[in-house]
């Protein structure tokens, strides 16, 4: 194993060397790493294949184009969002400047999972490199393949000093997480999220927790049936269910449940055209364990259509179970495969009452086109991020911030927001030898107590 402390410190040397501090310097760092990755984009979506099974069109949309896409919109933008941000200066302090002035944190460790194991390693690693840190990435040990070519490409390319990826799994990321970094970006499971938070609390650590939970679905009885399946099916069993924001289970008014099932069949049928064996649209478990946990939950309840798996092939074919209650084990935890829940309501009230009873989700979706619904679930239930009358979508949008809230995550990225994690926003009073009042100066008496209450 490389010893972590010594290349942590020799990237402490380089941060304080100011180098990265220079933009120019950051826009060639993500123009070579642009370049990196396009040179060597069939080596990558082979290992993402090799690693997932995941099809060449789902794995550009998903993985190589959104990475691509942000080192492009984060090149234009960085000088603007590195700028100096002159805020109003108050009373108290006129006549001054106030400005922030966005610094970089310092070296940060960037520690990512298997699900999009591109797109999530790359990801925050360019708002780390944009804001001025130097990263050390820690790629996922369950998705080897594409952890491996990331660590041949970056570490044939990059100075070690300033980017090093760093190929391992629980030993090396429990050694990685003990030491003085100024920044951990950690994405997967809560459970792991609490070890890492613990281990940075212990020297004070910012932390991003990208995490997980149960995304719920609204379909409200006012929704267009047709495109509601449509968009869900898509969005449930994209990478075979095993997406952060993936729609976890449906909660639908019983008048239009029939119906509802009815259009969700059809969109498998018409999209997921699968037999037992690996299937060239259609992404695999990731391995044995999770195969196994996930065909567990698919025996405890009547399935209302799919549920075939194949062991051999890590394949679990689209399934929908219905008459669920809040009450069943698959409704405890986060599913993350490609098995759809319903569970019915009358009111929309008591629906509402019982997913606030659970963690707040990392997304929720609502299908409906009642304003006062729609009003409704935004203002009373706290989560990360969704959509409304489409699922997964958010994700695409920079310009939207990501990430979970409570049990969900801690922190938001992309595009600015990605950027502003990484950084520290110094913010600065900045005054001239004009003239000084005395009002803040001792004697304190009434005459000055009744100018501040006029002042204020
Ligand atoms: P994983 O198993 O790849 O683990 C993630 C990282 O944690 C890996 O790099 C691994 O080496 C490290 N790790 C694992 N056990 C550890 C331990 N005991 N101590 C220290 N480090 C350890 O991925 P996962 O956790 O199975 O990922 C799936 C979960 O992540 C789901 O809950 C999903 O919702 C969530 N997720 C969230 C996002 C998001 O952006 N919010 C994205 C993807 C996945």
């Amino acid at each position: 194993m490389l010893d972590y402390k010594n290349l942590l410190i020799s990237q402490k040397e380089f941060f304080n060397t100011n180098a990265t501090k220079d933009i120019s310097f950051r826009i060639k760092q993500l123009k070579h790493l642009k370049t990196i990755l396009r040179n060597n984009e069939k080596e990558l979506f082979e290992a993402i294949y090799t690693d997932l099974g995941k099809s060449a069109f789902e794995c550009a949309v998903t993985e190589l184009y959104p990475i691509e896409s942000e080192i492009n919109k984060t090149i234009k933008n960085i000088k603007k969002w590195s700028r100096k941000r002159k805020v109003r200066t108050d009373i108290a302090n006129f006549p001054a400047k106030s400005y922030i002035i966005p610094e970089p944190l310092g070296c940060s460790l960037v520690i990512s999972a298997w699900n999009y194991p591109y797109h999530l390693s790359l990801l925050p690693a360019i708002a780390a490199i944009a804001a001025g840190n130097t990263v050390i990435l820690k790629p996922s040990e369950l998705s080897p393949k594409t952890s491996s070519i990331i660590a041949k490409l970056i570490n044939h390319e990059f100075s070690e000093e300033f980017f090093y990826v760093a190929e391992g799994g629980v030993e090396e990321t429990t050694e990685l997480i003990h030491l003085k970094f100024d920044k951990i970006f950690y994405t997967g499971n809560s459970k792991v999220g609490r070890i890492v938070a613990l281990a940075a609390a212990n020297n004070l650590c910012p932390i991003t927790l990208e995490l997980g939970g149960k995304s719920p679905v609204f379909i409200d009885d006012s929704c267009n049936i047709k495109m509601s399946a449509q968009r869900l099916v898509w969005a449930k069993f994209l990478n075979a269910g095993q997406t952060c924001i993936a729609p976890d289970y449906v909660i639908i008014n019983e008048r239009i449940e029939k119906e509802f099932l009815e259009e969700l069949k059809k969109n498998i049928d018409k999209y997921y055209k699968l037999n037992l064996d690996i299937n060239e649209n259609y992404t695999k478990i990731i391995n044995e364990r999770h195969f196994n946990r996930i065909s567990n939950l698919i025996k405890e309840k009547e399935i209302f259509y799919g549920g075939k798996t194949n062991k051999k092939n890590l394949f679990i074919s689209p399934t929908i179970i219905k008459d669920v209650d809040w009450h069943d084990n698959i409704m405890q935890e986060e599913i993350f495969g490609p098995i759809l829940p319903i569970i019915t309501y009358k009111e929309i009230d008591e629906a509402i009452k019982n997913v606030k009873k659970k963690d707040k989700p990392l997304s929720l979706y609502i299908f409906s086109k009642d304003k006062e619904i729609i009003r409704k679930i935004l203002k009373e239930i706290s989560f990360g991020g969704g959509c409304i009358n489409d699922a997964v979508m958010q994700l695409s949008n920079n310009k939207l911030p990501f990430g979970g809230v409570g049990k969900s995550g801690i922190g938001k990225y992309h595009g600015v927001y990605g950027f502003n994690e990484f950084s520290n926003l110094k913010s600065i009073v900045h005054k001239k030898f004009l003239f000084e009042t005395s009002l803040k100066y001792f004697p304190y008496n009434n005459k000055k107590l009744s100018i501040l209450k006029k002042l204020i």
